[in-house]
């Protein structure tokens, strides 16, 4: 789009440096985000993620980039089978409920939907052949304990997206469970052999009766959806190690090829300033937030207003901030709606370009959403103060609207802005009348009023509260 596509930088965890974005293909993304474990609501955190993808996302599109996003729903794993099994439930029950939840929690927060959402549990296939790839060159064996392990000492770049040091690593040193220490490097699992803890979860396979790990779900997802090799992974920076790391290490084996171009990381969210823990007290989820009253549209705002490799301090002084400025955006919308003035000279047109730099470049700058919004924000005053003036004519109402609508694919937090609906004169003239009517105990009369204002499309109700008026719908 106006020829700047190609200009787009990121930060690229890898090289640990800023880099111009060039896709393997032009005009296409192929972009994979780590998705939910669905063994409980996702919190707070996970959607700092989850929102800072879409942004990107939503960029990559304002671009004029054809996107094709892989999310993966993680169904099987350590966490996923021992709280089902605490619930009594079978696996798929259990993670069928939280999966649910959470396309109606990125729903509320108006997250894009990616083109895939592939389960675990239905690319069994794809992880064994991918395992048995690693075993025949040599990068995998199988432990005593009948688990199949990657032997990390055999690839050599093993380390170079995290950094983390591998030289003292012991020989044989492993781990079976999905998550482990942020120090120190294993042998991880690629196959759990099952045991009792596993109960009724395991896939009888080639590998032998069991279950695979978390880190291959997504090598396998990713090229069965991508191909072998990505532009774009994303994810928290809690998952750069062991998760990430494993991801390449098991990927670039098994192909030989490189498997990310570019590797973005979103950082930590504190709650009032502290790590947010269940035994802190500070731990939300969406619908914990939704359900002391506040907006999703706000907690989106809040989550995607801080830049995404800078820690977000989440405060309910803030949520009140982010509600104020999505209903700042909206006025301004809605005021729009309406401006009907002799026209400024020439100054819209001048805001409309310098808001338009401001906030693409800043936006081509590694997603810099706070220089974009700061940039949106003086454009929303200096047009405001104009129509103060009543010097906005509609033509250049109309332009400044499409313009906010355009903003809006990326920040998704306006949306459908109407006027503010008011009643004819005549209507609440008669409004008048009728509660004067019932006042007098004259229902004849109210009850006539009432039938002349529903032929004008107008509900009257009597509540507790006083009489409420609403349109009829169409
Ligand atoms: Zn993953």
């Amino acid at each position: 789009m106006e020829g700047s596509r190609g200009n787009l930088y990121f930060f690229n965890t890898l090289t640990r440096k800023k880099e111009r974005f060039v896709p393997l293909e032009k005009g296409k993304v192929k972009m994979y985000t780590c998705g939910p474990t669905v063994y409980d609501y996702a919190h707070i955190g996970n959607f700092r993620a989850f929102v800072f993808e879409d942004l990107l996302r939503r960029w990559l599109k304002y671009r004029g980039f054809r996107v094709v996003q892989v999310m993966n729903i993680t169904d099987v794993d350590d966490k996923t089978i021992r709280a089902s099994r605490k619930k009594g439930v079978s696996l798929k029950e259990y993670t069928e409920y939280y999966t649910k939840a959470f396309f109606e929690d990125i729903a509320a927060l108006n997250i894009e939907k990616a083109e895939f959402y592939p389960r675990a549990t239905e690319h069994i296939p794809e992880m064994v052949a991918l395992i048995k790839k690693l075993l025949e060159k040599g990068y995998a064996y199988r432990g005593e304990d009948g688990s199949i392990y990657y032997a990390i000492s055999k690839f050599k770049d093993y380390g170079k997206l995290s950094k983390i040091r591998v030289e003292e690593l012991k020989p044989g040193a492993r781990v079976k469970v999905d998550e482990y220490g942020k120090e120190e490097a294993w042998d991880f699992a690629l196959w759990k052999a099952w045991d009792e803890d596993d109960g009724d979860v395991f896939w009888e396979t080639e590998l032998g009766k069991g279950r695979p790990g978390w880190h291959i779900e997504c090598s396998a997802m990713a090229m069965k959806y991508l191909g072998e090799t990505l532009d774009i992974h994303c994810g928290g920076v809690d998952n750069m190690f062991p998760h990430h790391e494993n991801e390449i290490a098991q990927s670039e084996a098994a192909t030989g090829k490189r498997f990310v171009n570019y590797w973005l990381h979103n950082e930590h969210l504190l709650v009032e300033g502290k790590r947010m823990a269940k035994r802190f007290g500070n731990y939300y989820t969406l619908r914990d937030l939704i359900k002391m009253g506040y907006d999703p549209t706000a907690v989106r705002y809040l989550l995607m207003s801080t830049h995404y490799r800078q820690q977000l301090n989440f405060t309910f002084e803030g949520l009140e901030a982010a509600k104020g400025a999505v209903e700042r955006l909206r006025n301004f919308v809605r005021r729009l709606l309406d401006a009907d003035g002799k026209g400024s000279g020439g100054k819209v047109e001048v805001l409309v370009e310098q808001v338009k730099r401001g906030f693409e470049e800043a936006m081509d700058d590694d997603l810099n959403i706070s220089v974009a919004l700061a940039a949106l924000f003086d454009f929303v005053r200096d047009v405001n103060r104009l129509m103060d003036e009543n010097a906005v004519s509609r033509e250049e109402a109309e332009e400044v609207y499409g313009l906010m609508m355009r903003f809006d694919k990326v920040l998704g937090v306006i949306g459908e802005v109407r006027r503010e609906e008011r009643l004819p004169k005549e209507a609440e003239e008669l409004i008048r009348r009728r509660e004067e009517a019932r006042r007098a105990k004259d229902w004849e009369t109210a009850d006539r009023i009432r039938a002349q204002l529903r032929s004008m499309g107008i509900i009257v109700e009597d509540t507790p509260e006083g009489v409420k008026w609403r349109f009829e719908k169409q």
